[in-house]
Parts: structure tokens; sequence; C-alpha cells
């Protein structure tokens, strides 16, 4: 039997039951749209981030750009973001006109803080801090540059969902946390879904407005909105699996520690952790300087498969070619699109799975494929 990178029928399968009965407790209620079941979902999840406000959305890419416009960032602005960031945290800057001005990552695969400063123009007026692989960034040194700086902090915890800063959950540091509810997700929705969460009382209030078309009021619209918002039906079933959110974190945890402890190949960097931070383990990234590809091939044929989290940085995808960047522009990040694998890791992998993963790579020797 083949591994998968990711195997979203396990994590299910863990709680069929409870999934089905809800989806047909939501399906029989007759109310598909802005309910009951998103009502208490914001109240949840709020409180599971420690914010005081979370308002559901459509998708992860919505929380993002609604994120930035309702901090009126758009054209002739500018936003500080990795180079190393997936490409929809670059698309929720620009969808609204602004410009991402790139930062080279870290040995943590996050955006290196001590870099921030130097990209900061009299037109920044944001930093969007992405929590890659689940990992928090450095929130001391971005929280207090902005301070300096005058500048929001936008955190993308599409990746991290509920772990941690020091102590403090993601998403509720910055301005806004912007959360991605996409299906392979720590707290994955059945379809697309997101939310941001926010502590001020007056973007929590216009974001509810934003989704609905700018309306507040049926046919009484402010303005110019959007239609983004986030099921009945998800919200439901993301309810379930909120209730079993800490537990999925705490298994990727282990299936990490595993990996920690079992891989010996030579070359091979494991993932390294921030003093301070913690991590959700949405990916098990490791850097394979000069035999990615061919490590990648290796597992292939023994039937592992795993997946590149990113093989192209934004800088050099054709969407933003008229960025006008080119290649050596950020080493750092162009690297790492050519070195990380992202192994197997999901919940219901069994230590049998992990083991197999674990001896093919330790196996592997250079030219074996
Ligand atoms: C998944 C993801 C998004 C986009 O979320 P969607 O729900 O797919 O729109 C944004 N940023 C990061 C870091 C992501 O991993």
């Amino acid at each position: 039997m083949r591994i998968m990178p990711n195997d979203l029928g396990r994590q299910y399968g863990l709680h069929a039951a409870e999934y089905e009965s809800k989806a047909i407790e939501v399906l029989r209620s007759g109310w598909y749209i802005l309910g009951r079941e998103v009502e208490a979902f914001e109240k949840e999840w709020a409180a599971m981030v420690g914010a005081k406000h979370c308002v559901g959305l459509a998708s992860g890419l919505d929380a993002l750009w609604i994120a930035f416009r309702l901090l009126n960032i758009g054209a002739g602005d500018e936003v500080i973001v990795s180079a190393n960031a997936y490409i929809a945290c670059v698309m929720g800057i620009t969808i609204n006109g602004a410009t991402p001005v790139f930062v080279e990552p870290d040995q943590y695969d996050n955006i290196d803080a001590g870099k921030i400063e130097a990209a900061i123009t009299p037109r920044t007026k944001a930093i969007l801090a992405v929590h890659l692989y689940g990992q928090s960034c450095d929130m001391d040194k971005i929280m207090d540059i902005a301070r300096r700086h005058d500048l929001k902090v936008v955190e993308d915890c599409a990746q991290s969902h509920g772990n941690h800063w020091k102590g403090q959950v993601t998403g509720s540091i910055g301005d806004i946390g912007c959360f991605s509810f996409y299906p392979t997700k720590g707290c994955g929705a059945f379809g697309d879904a997101g939310c941001i969460t926010t502590n001020d009382d007056d973007i929590a209030a216009r974001c509810r407005v934003f989704r609905n078309y700018g309306s507040d009021r049926r046919y009484h619209n402010k303005v110019v909105g959007a239609n983004s918002r986030l099921d009945e039906l998800q919200a439901g079933l993301l309810r379930v699996k909120l209730k079993y959110l800490q537990d999925f974190n705490e298994e990727r945890c282990r299936i990490a520690a595993r990996y920690d402890a079992g891989l010996n190949l030579p070359g091979l960097i494991k993932p390294r952790i921030r003093p301070g931070a913690d991590s959700s383990w949405h990916q098990y990234v490791v850097h394979l300087p000069g035999f990615r590809d061919e490590l990648a091939a290796w597992l292939d044929k023994n039937d592992i498969g795993t997946i590149i989290h990113y093989p192209i940085p934004p800088h050099l995808s054709e969407a933003y070619a008229s960025l006008g960047y080119h290649r050596g522009d950020f080493p750092i990040a162009e690297r790492y699109a050519g070195e990380v694998l992202s192994l197997p890791m999901y919940n219901g992998m069994t230590a049998e799975e992990q083991e197999k993963v674990i001896r093919t790579i330790n196996a592997y020797r250079p030219g074996c494929v």
C-alpha cells in the first residue's frame, strides 16, 4: 500500500459518526447561510485563539484580502512578506492593489525578522507574518518593529491552527489573524472556508458587513462588499473538528518527534523550532541540499509520496512576472524552493507507516535511483 503525503480519510475515520450526524442535523434544519452554527463556531474559534472576535468567511484567501481591505491598505501601499510564503499570501496583498515587498526566510523557514527593517519604506503599511508549516514567526521582533514604525500586523495562520508564540495562540497577537479551513489544514473543513480573528470591535463589525454584500440589514448596503460567507454546513462540521483540534495537534507533534528521533540520513536537515515558538506540525519539512529531487524519487520508487511546499517562490511565479523580479533576487528563498520536502504527515498515520518512511529515507544512498 502506497503511503500518501496526506490522507484525509484517516482523520475523518476517527470521528466519522459525529460528522455525519452533524451534517444531517444541518441539512434538516432548513437554514444554510449565516445561522446559529456559524454564530456558535465564531464564538468557539475566538475562544480557542484567545481573540475577542472571529468572523467566518468563505476561504483563507478571502480572509487575507478582506483583512488588508479592512485596514485600508491598497494601491500605493507596501506590505512586507516572507519570500518563501505561499502564493495566496501574496495574492491577498495584490488583490487590493498593494505591492508585496519580500524579505528572506531564516533557518526556521519563516520571515527573517532581522531583515525586516531594511525593507521598510515610507509606503510600508503592514507586515504579513506567515506562520509557515505550523511554526510561529518571531512575533516579539515583528510586533516591536511594527510598533516603532507604526505598521499593522496581519498574521497568516492558515497552517498554524492552535500553535503558540510564548504561550499566546497565533491569530491573537497582530491586528488581524487570517485562517483557512481548506480540508488539509489543521482544523480542515469539508470544502472551502476561512475566518479572521481580531480584538478590534470596529474591524470585526466592518468585516461582518463586508462579507455579506456590504449590508448589515437586508437590501441596505453600506459599502461595496463581497459574498464571502462561511456556510452553516461547514461551520457545523468545523465545530466537531475544533473539539479534537488539540488531540490532532498532539498526535502530529508525536509523529514529528518520531521523525526527529528516527531520521539519521547524512545531509538531511530536520525542521528547527525557534525558542519561544511551537508548531502545530501542519507539515514536517526537511531540507535536502543538493539531493531533494533524488530522495523524493527514491521515496516514490518505494511507494512513499511526498510534496514540495513550495517549488516556485512567489517572486519567480509566472503570475507575478509583472513585478519584474529575477532569479537571484532572493537567493535563500530560491535555495529553499530547491531543497525542501514535506514528508508524509497526517492524523491517523500508523507507527508502521512511519517506520517505513524513516527506514526508507535512512537507506537512501546517492545514485540509488
Ligand atoms: C492554504 C493557505 C492559504 C489560502 O487558503 P485558502 O482557504 O485555500 O484560500 C493562505 N495562506 C497560507 C499560508 C495557506 O497555507
